[in-house]
């Protein structure tokens, strides 16, 4: 007799069977339609990065990188993080490489969080943090960003509402996946009082610190007082030098937090990347100035997809930082982001994400749609000429 399918999948992880990344980049590759989905740039980073990488290999390095990481890049992540936010990590006990920020972001709550206690989310969020909350059998809280005119902006008392004394650990992500909003430094002062005063754990995931446009200005939580102790704050390659393959991320904090994730990250990869991981260190040494140019160009890439948005007669939010803008459809007659996005690949060739699967309160955010603009000058330009139809084209 034929086995009935059976859902197999633990109860606790069922609700993440599948990414929104997945569906769209599928969609996106069926219909044949621009990607303005899944983040990920079209271009490739620094010719000197591509060639360490190359030569890494040639030169034999492709076995098992040492448990942290490699030296040369646990100091070159030291030395960076020095160099902009003046934080002093030692490089043996408070650096950890990771398989992407992913792992680290992972390994970090099963690492720090026991099951039953709370972890605090601002809404919408990245969606690896409430899985990684699953994982670790916590429980996840979330807490609305406002909006205010096109910006978004924390809430504060209800950030204060959702602590109870069950809460181990808040994650603050700026600048913001899906939003693009990049918190100030009042905002990020804010966050860390309440830390402190409750005594929280804080991941910081800083993935998108370098692209931040129109003179702002990335706020790295660990910097403010009482905070160094209590954060464990997340970067990768994957964003800065457009290597979203490699998987190269890093976890810096002080050592009994550093400890517990690596604790969790042993056993989850054990290690990734040998060869990349001397290219990145090469990256964050040599080429900085190209980092400035890549945000440079991002901003003109943020102005070009903004103007197609709105040219397509929606209302778009924030665009502060990131690869990501955010509109609201409902000037097009639109009222349900996700069945919106699963039409649009056929309707005009492009894909993007819906907010609402980022939130714990879909309603409320069902009318908001991400799109990334990490794309190359002649894609977004295509994608924008097709944007610029929706407006004519309702249906
Ligand atoms: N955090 C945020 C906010 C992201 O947007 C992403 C995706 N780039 C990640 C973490 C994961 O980073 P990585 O690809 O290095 O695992
Ligand atoms: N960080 C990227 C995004 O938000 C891609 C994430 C992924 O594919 N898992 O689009």
């Amino acid at each position: 007799m034929p086995a009935t399918p059976r859902n197999r999948t633990v109860a606790r992880l069922r609700p993440f069977a599948s990414t929104i990344f997945a569906e769209m980049t599928a969609l996106a590759v069926s219909q044949d339609a621009i990607n303005l989905g899944q983040g990920f740039p079209d271009s490739d980073g620094p010719v000197s990065m591509l060639d360490t990488a190359r030569q890494s290999i040639a030169d034999g390095l492709n076995q098992y990188p040492p448990g942290p990481g490699m030296p040369v890049l646990r100091q070159a992540v030291a030395a960076d993080r020095l160099a902009r936010y003046g934080l002093d990590h030692e490089p043996d006990s408070e650096v950890l490489i990771t398989v992407g920020a992913t792992e680290a972001i992972s390994a970090a709550i099963l690492g720090l969080v026991e099951p039953g206690e709370e972890v605090v989310l601002i809404e919408p969020y990245y969606d690896s943090y409430a899985a990684s909350v699953a994982l670790a059998g916590a429980v996840r809280r979330s807490v609305p960003l406002a909006r205010s005119g096109t910006d978004f902006v924390l809430d504060l008392d209800a950030l204060r509402a959702a602590i109870t004394p069950k809460t181990r650990m808040l994650v603050v992500n700026t600048p913001h996946n899906p939003t693009g909003t990049v918190f100030t430094s009042d905002e990020v002062g804010a966050i860390a009082e309440i830390a402190c005063e409750h005594d929280l754990l804080v991941l910081s995931d800083e993935v998108y610190e370098h692209l931040v446009f129109d003179g702002r200005t990335h706020t790295a939580l660990a910097t403010l007082p009482g905070m160094y102790e209590r954060t464990v704050s997340v970067s990768s390659a994957a964003k800065t030098f457009n290597v979203t393959g490699w998987k190269i991320g890093w976890a810096c904090g002080p050592s009994e937090l550093i400890d517990a994730v690596r604790a969790a990250k042993q056993y989850m990869s054990f290690v990734g990347g040998g060869p990349f991981q001397p290219a990145i260190a090469h990256a964050l040494t040599h080429e900085q100035k190209w980092v400035k140019e890549l945000r440079d160009s991002l901003q003109t890439k943020r102005d070009v997809l903004y103007a197609a948005l709105v040219g397509a007669g929606l209302d778009v939010l924030s665009g502060g930082g990131t690869y990501y803008l955010c509109a609201d459809i409902t000037g097009i007659g639109e009222h349900d982001g996700i069945d919106f996005c699963r039409r649009l690949p056929q309707r005009i060739g492009v894909a993007a994400v819906p907010v609402s699967v980022f939130t714990d309160h879909p309603q409320q955010w069902n009318t908001l749609v991400r799109f990334a603009f990490c794309k190359r000058d002649h894609v977004l330009e295509e994608a924008g000429r097709r944007l610029r139809t929706l407006g004519a084209s309702r249906s």
